[in-house]
């Protein structure tokens, strides 16, 4: 029997693998894709979520990449005045144990993955898309299209190369448990729990890069900038170093040309991208224009939530539990989809290390010990995506709210600290 079988390497499996291995214990890891790569996309990794990461060791392999973001800066899009700012940097790590940092995703996932390659007892099964399972007494039985399996003790190194090899057989795993880290749209959730799907938000988020030596002087910036406007906000933050521009645009998709369906829009050419995002952003002033007209290059991502949890059994039953997005997916309006899965991989490896527990015991405690954070930031989000774009009286509040309070506004202490 396999230990405890994960479903999904996304950066919430890569991390509970992780987190599981420095307490010594041994993982199956199941990935549909046949090989780990990741969007060019940067994330914002607040205080609590370094702490982890340091915590499993990661400290100097991400300084080689990250960048150390001096402050947060809160903008109005449309006269682009600054309307408040919290400083990062050597304030956050006196505040917070730990800096706030911005990186490349692809970076985080080498980062992620060289260690768990490097523990040597994790066992990564690609191109191996898990279809269902069934829960027995003493563990879950999953039926795998395997395509990649390794034999019994080969580890993930070994199971990288073994991923060319096609073998389309259907594999059943037996294993203790099973861990569903396999995203919004999961399949571990959607085959055995009756549990609402995901719905569209009409969202839409366009996403791009842009070397900062390609942009001048004045459009080049070391801090995370949240610009916001009636029905949009721009975050633009340095990543790899402070050399690359991550940029964001969040909006209310209006008038849109792009189907709401999930995954990246492909069918629409990058120019033409471009051009409806120069259209929806013309109100906004001089510095988001030209930013904008600097990038060529963007996709377009239409954002899917479900409802906030409403209690530990939709994130643990019996021998299954689920973690990140799978579990509790969110409007990144407050970036933290990425940090609460590796929160939840923290918590998890730790509650299944109490053998005192039977397993079941172990996922019951961890889904106790997470739910209700996870539900706040769910929550958080939500609310943030109304502040980031109001209109009307309520833009006019939170900008004097930004005024006179903004760096208690900004400040997250029951996020930050956790
Ligand atoms: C515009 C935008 C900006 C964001 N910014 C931030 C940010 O700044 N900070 C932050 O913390 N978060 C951010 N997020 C959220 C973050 O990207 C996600 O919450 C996070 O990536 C979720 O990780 P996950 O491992 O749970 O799921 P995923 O990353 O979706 O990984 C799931 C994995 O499971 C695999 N899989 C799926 N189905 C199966 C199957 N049947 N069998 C086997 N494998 C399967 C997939 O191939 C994938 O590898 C942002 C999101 C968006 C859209």
């Amino acid at each position: 029997m396999s230990d405890l079988a994960i479903v999904g390497a996304g950066l919430g499996g890569l991390s509970l693998a992780l987190a599981l291995q420095q307490a010594g214990q041994a993982c199956t890891l199941v990935e549909r894709a046949p090989e780990l790569t990741e969007v060019g996309a940067g994330i914002q990794l607040g205080p609590h979520v370094m702490r982890r990461l340091y915590g499993w060791g990661l400290k100097e392999a991400l300084h080689e990449r990250i960048a150390l973001p001096e402050a947060l800066e809160a903008r109005d899009a449309l006269r682009g005045t600054q309307l408040a700012t919290l400083p990062l940097g050597s304030y956050c790590e006196q505040r917070y144990g730990a800096p706030y940092a911005t990186v490349h995703r692809a970076d985080l996932q080498a980062a992620l993955l060289r260690a768990v390659e490097q523990g040597g007892n994790t066992v990564l099964r690609l191109n191996t898309p898990c279809s269902s399972w069934v829960e027995q007494h003493d563990g879950v039985t999953l039926e795998l299209a395997s395509v990649s399996a390794l034999a019994p003790g080969q580890t993930l190194a070994q199971g990288q190369g073994a991923a060319t090899q096609t073998s389309p057989a259907k594999v059943p795993l037996h294993a203790s448990a099973l861990i569903g880290a396999d995203g919004l749209w999961s399949r571990v959730r959607a085959s055995g729990w009756a549990l609402p799907e995901p719905v569209s938000t009409g969202h839409l988020a366009y996403r791009a890069m842009v070397p900062q030596a390609l942009l001048p002087e004045r459009l080049r910036s070391q801090t995370v900038t949240v610009w916001m406007g009636p029905h949009l906000h721009l975050v633009t933050y340095p990543v790899r170093q402070g050399e690359w521009l991550n940029v964001v645009v969040l909006m209310q998709a209006q008038d849109t040309h792009h189907p709401l369906t999930p995954g990246w829009d492909l069918a629409r050419h990058p120019h033409d991208m471009a051009a409806d995002l120069q259209a929806a952003m013309r109100g906004c002033c001089a510095g988001v224009r030209d930013l904008l007209s600097m990038i060529e290059q963007w996709r377009v991502w239409p954002l899917f939530v479900r409802d906030t949890l409403a209690g530990p059994d939709q994130m643990a039953r019996g021998h299954v539990a689920l973690l990140g997005d799978a579990a509790h997916p969110m409007l990144p309006y407050l970036a933290q989809g990425a940090g609460m899965a590796m929160e939840d991989a923290d918590c998890l490896a730790q509650c299944w290390t109490q053998t005192d527990l039977t397993i079941p015991q172990r996922l019951h405690r961890y889904a106790v010990a997470r739910w209700q954070r996870n539900a706040r930031v769910q929550l958080q989000s939500r609310r943030n995506a109304d502040i980031f774009h109001a209109t009307g009286w309520m833009r006019w509040g939170r900008d004097l709210g930004l005024k006179l309070m903004g760096q208690r506004l900004m400040d997250q202490p029951w996020l930050f600290s956790g």
